[in-house]
This record gives C-alpha cells, sequence and structure tokens, in this order.
C-alpha cells in the first residue's frame, strides 16, 4: 500500500466503546478511514437502548458521537450483520485491522429451577422492551399482578424498579417506547421487592441511582431496619475512606428505613442478603423461594455463604437483573467463563498466553465484561487503539480493499446498508413523532419502519 493512503479499520458496534475507539483513532497522528459497522439501522448501542428513558442527561453523550459521525473519515455502515452479511474473516480481509466492540448482549443465568418460567424475564428484556429496541419489539410482560421481584443490586435493578415505581405522568414526557407507557399505564404493581444476594454495604447501585427511590411521585422506598446491622467486615467497608460510595449507600438505605406505613401507592422494598434457589409455579410463576445468607471473607471480599433458612415470597413477576455477558462470534475466540473475547489490552488472543491474532482487536464490555458507566469506554477504547496503532506499521504491509469493496460485497448480497444521513432521515421522523406526543422522540421500534422512512 502506499505510504499516504490511509489505513482501513472497521469498529464492529455503534455503542459508547465503539464510537469511543473511533475518536481515538480519528484524533490520532495516524491517516486511518474508520467504517463503523452496526447490526441496527440506528446507532448509539446501549445510550440508545439500555440508558433508562427518564435518565435523558446521560444520553448527552450521543452529542459527542455525532460529532464523531461528523468526521470526513468516519462512515457508518448500520443495518449489517456481521456474522450472518458479512464474516469476521470478510472483514479482516477488506480491513487493515478489526476492532469489535459488541458489547454484552445476553444474561448471566441464575442456574436455578423454574428461571424460564412465564412471569421471569431477563432485565434485558425488559429493558430492551421498553427503551423500543427492535429485538424486543413483540415482547409482552403481563403487569396485572400485584408483586414483582427483582432480583440483583446494580443499577440495571434499580432502572426496572424505577420504571415500574413510577406513574404514566412520570413516564409520559421521556422517550420510553409508546407500547410499552401503554401497558405500564396500566400496571397493577404495587409491591417491589429489589433482593440482593449480599449486605447493604455491598449493593452496586450508585448513590444518585439510589436517592432517586425518595423522589418517586407515588412509590415510597422501605426497608427493614434489623437488615441494615452490618457484620464487622461490612462495618470496615463502609468505615474505609477509599469507599465513599459504598458508605453513602449504607445511609440512603438508613434513611429509607425511618420511612414507615409507607402512604404512597406503590412500595419498593429493598431486601438484603438473600439468594434465590428455586422459582415455583404450575404453569407460571407464582413464588420464588429465599435462601438467608450470611457474609463470609475479609472486607471487600466478602461473598454470600447460605445459611439454609428459606423462605418462600408469593410474586407473580420477576426480573433477573445479575449482569449482563457477552456472545460468541463465529470466527473469533470466545472465553465462555467470562463471556468475553480473550485479549490482551485489546490485542484479540486465541487463549491465554497465545500470541495476538493479527489485525482483530476488541474494546468495550465484549473486551471486559459488563462493568463501569459509559464514561469508562473512553480509556478502554483508548487502550485498546494504542495497541492498535503501535501493531498497524507491520498491518498496512498488506493490501486490503477497505469500505467501498465491503459496501459492493454487502449490496452484491441485497444487504440496505444505512449511513449516517440515512439515520439523521430517521433520527428526524421520530423527533417528529416524539414533537406531536410531548415526547423528545417516539422511536421507530421495528427494522422494517426505520428502512421505510428512507426508503
Ligand atoms: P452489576 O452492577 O454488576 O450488578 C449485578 C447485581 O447482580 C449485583 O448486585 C450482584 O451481586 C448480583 N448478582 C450477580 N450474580 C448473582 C446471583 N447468582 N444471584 C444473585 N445476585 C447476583 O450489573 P448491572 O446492574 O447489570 O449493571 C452493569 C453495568 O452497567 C454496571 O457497571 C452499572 O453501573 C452500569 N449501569 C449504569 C447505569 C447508570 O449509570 N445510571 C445504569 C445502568 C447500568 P454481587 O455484588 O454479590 O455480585
Amino acid at each position: 500500500m502506499a505510504a499516504a493512503s490511509p489505513a482501513s479499520i472497521a469498529i464492529v458496534g455503534s455503542g459508547p466503546s465503539g464510537f469511543y475507539a473511533a475518536e481515538a483513532l480519528l484524533k490520532s497522528a495516524t491517516a486511518v478511514r474508520v467504517d463503523v459497522i452496526e447490526r441496527l439501522p440506528c446507532p448509539f448501542g446501549l445510550v440508545r437502548s439500555g440508558v433508562a428513558p427518564d435518565h435523558a442527561k446521560l444520553k448527552n453523550a450521543i452529542k459527542v458521537y455525532e460529532q464523531i459521525a461528523s468526521h470526513p473519515q468516519f462512515s457508518f455502515l448500520g443495518n449489517v450483520r456481521v456474522g450472518s452479511d458479512v464474516s469476521v474473516e470478510e472483514l479482516r480481509e477488506h480491513y487493515h485491522a478489526v476492532v469489535l466492540c459488541c458489547g454484552a448482549e445476553s444474561d448471566r443465568r441464575l442456574g436455578i429451577p423454574g428461571e424460564e418460567l412465564p412471569g421471569s424475564y431477563t432485565a434485558t428484556e425488559f429493558v430492551g422492551w421498553y427503551n423500543g429496541h427492535p429485538d424486543y419489539r413483540d415482547l409482552s410482560f403481563d403487569l396485572s399482578h400485584e408483586t414483582a421481584v427483582i432480583i440483583g443490586q446494580g443499577n440495571v435493578a434499580a432502572d426496572v424498579a424505577r420504571i415500574l415505581a413510577k406513574t404514566e405522568a412520570e413516564l409520559a414526557s421521556t422517550d420510553i417506547a409508546a407500547h410499552a407507557l401503554e401497558v405500564l399505564a396500566t400496571s397493577r404493581v404495587r409491591e417491589i421487592h429489589v433482593i440482593g444476594r449480599r449486605g447493604p454495604a455491598q449493593a452496586k447501585f450508585t448513590s444518585k441511582e439510589l436517592k432517586e427511590f425518595a423522589e418517586l411521585a407515588d412509590c415510597a422506598p422501605w426497608i427493614d431496619p434489623s437488615e441494615l446491622e452490618l457484620d464487622p467486615a461490612s462495618a470496615a467497608e463502609v468505615a474505609d475512606r477509599s469507599n465513599p460510595g459504598g458508605a453513602r449507600n449504607v445511609e440512603i438505605f438508613r434513611a429509607f428505613a425511618t420511612v414507615r406505613d409507607p402512604p404512597k401507592g406503590r412500595t419498593c422494598r429493598f431486601r438484603f442478603l438473600r439468594s434465590p434457589v428455586e422459582l415455583r409455579g404450575s404453569d407460571r410463576l407464582e413464588a420464588i423461594v429465599l435462601e438467608r445468607n450470611r457474609l463470609e471473607g475479609e472486607p471487600f471480599a466478602q461473598s454470600a455463604r447460605g445459611t439454609g433458612s428459606r423462605e418462600t415470597l408469593d410474586c407473580d413477576l420477576l426480573f433477573r437483573s445479575i449482569g449482563y455477558r457477552g456472545v460468541p462470534m463465529p470466527g473469533v475466540p470466545f472465553d465462555e467463563r467470562h463471556g468475553v473475547f480473550p485479549n490482551v489490552a485489546g490485542r484479540v488472543v486465541a487463549a491465554a498466553n497465545e500470541p495476538p491474532l493479527p489485525g482483530l482487536y476488541t474494546a468495550g464490555w465484549i473486551k471486559r465484561g459488563p462493568s463501569g458507566i459509559i464514561g469508562t469506554n473512553r480509556a478502554d477504547a483508548v487502550e485498546t487503539v494504542e495497541c492498535l496503532l503501535s501493531d498497524l506499521p507491520r498491518l498496512v504491509s498488506r493490501s486490503c480493499a477497505g469500505g467501498d469493496a465491503l459496501r459492493a460485497l454487502l449490496g452484491g448480497r441485497g444487504v440496505r446498508v444505512v449511513d449516517f444521513d440515512d439515520w439523521l432521515r430517521i433520527d428526524a421522523e421520530e423527533r417528529r413523532r416524539g414533537e406531536a406526543v410531548g415526547k423528545p422522540r417516539e422511536k421507530l421500534t421495528r427494522i422494517a419502519e426505520m428502512l421505510a422512512v428512507i426508503a
């Protein structure tokens, strides 16, 4: 390849890690062309379809991504599914380097009897549904019962609980999908139990998200004060200056525990030191069996151990919110244990201690696992791109056909590639429909609807 030609880089996935990888490449001193390939016609990954509709400020990240997309050396290839429309091997032939930023699209499993009973859902399904993700558009959630249980005490569990707890009026002016608002508006859910396997000091909510439960129009947080007694190791964790979040959370829980006889229509009960051991029901969920736990281990390394003491809680609706998990991609090694592509600082390797696969990189949740906030993905992507740029002199010694040839290949296969201008037309249509009903946007929730806008 001529020295002056830019290197061709493909990024698979247009969520935060994909955009931050593109940003790091385009800001570098090296001449590059960056093609971001996305299976949906719409970009932005979990910022569009994961961030809760009532957390509009978090979606401001999109403004940064739009700025990145306006770079002349950036292209978006939406509606292209890697693995079926084009293989990873073909991408590696067409580009000098491929960066896999496809996130963690599945969920961890509880591995208990009854997990798949109707009425038991993953948080991913519910979040995708209320956020209008096409994959979850046609799911239905039966909210005609009083008691809902959420397993897990991370920020996704907080999102699920808050969406169940909010009134129609609280949600109506957000970008929540219309089909979800319609169902939530008739919800009969009154008792929401948010259950953690460890104690209040180990809950993974960020304090800002936790505090929101005291600000709901028709739902009060509720905690049995006896559940807030800390074992010595937890007391040490809370007293540790390096753990201000843990201390703040315990303080917030203590304030919640002063609420007696919740006056509001709905109650959100935070419960600790309980693990689900069985979901019961004849043809749908009727109850959950919980085992009481005690904590074992040193401060910051405490794990939950079952005590053998069990209790049964009647419930008709349950969400498993115990963390996301990456899914394998044909042609890429996969670490089954951690649900990630095995890698060293973002260079994909076949297995531990094996050399990197030339030109194959990864960033974001599929690289490190599902942790951190949106901004965490920036430093993560920068680390990967630094590796890529240092390998690039070797990678560009091979000539490759690049994005135009890929577009021709996809066209020949009948794939309607959606570029960023196409997306902006879909975006404008969503905003127009939203304006008519007092929302920032009314999301198009089917791929066919999105493609019809740009037909
Ligand atoms: P998470 O923060 O890792 O929380 C997972 C929860 O599930 C923990 O309470 C964990 O308990 C529990 N858990 C795991 N395995 C379990 C099991 N077998 N039985 C019972 N409980 C189990 O995951 P997440 O809530 O899915 O969030 C993913 C990431 O996205 C996090 O970094 C989160 O902060 C971020 N996020 C941020 C926002 C925001 O900023 N507003 C919103 C949503 C998500 P242990 O602690 O005992 O493992």
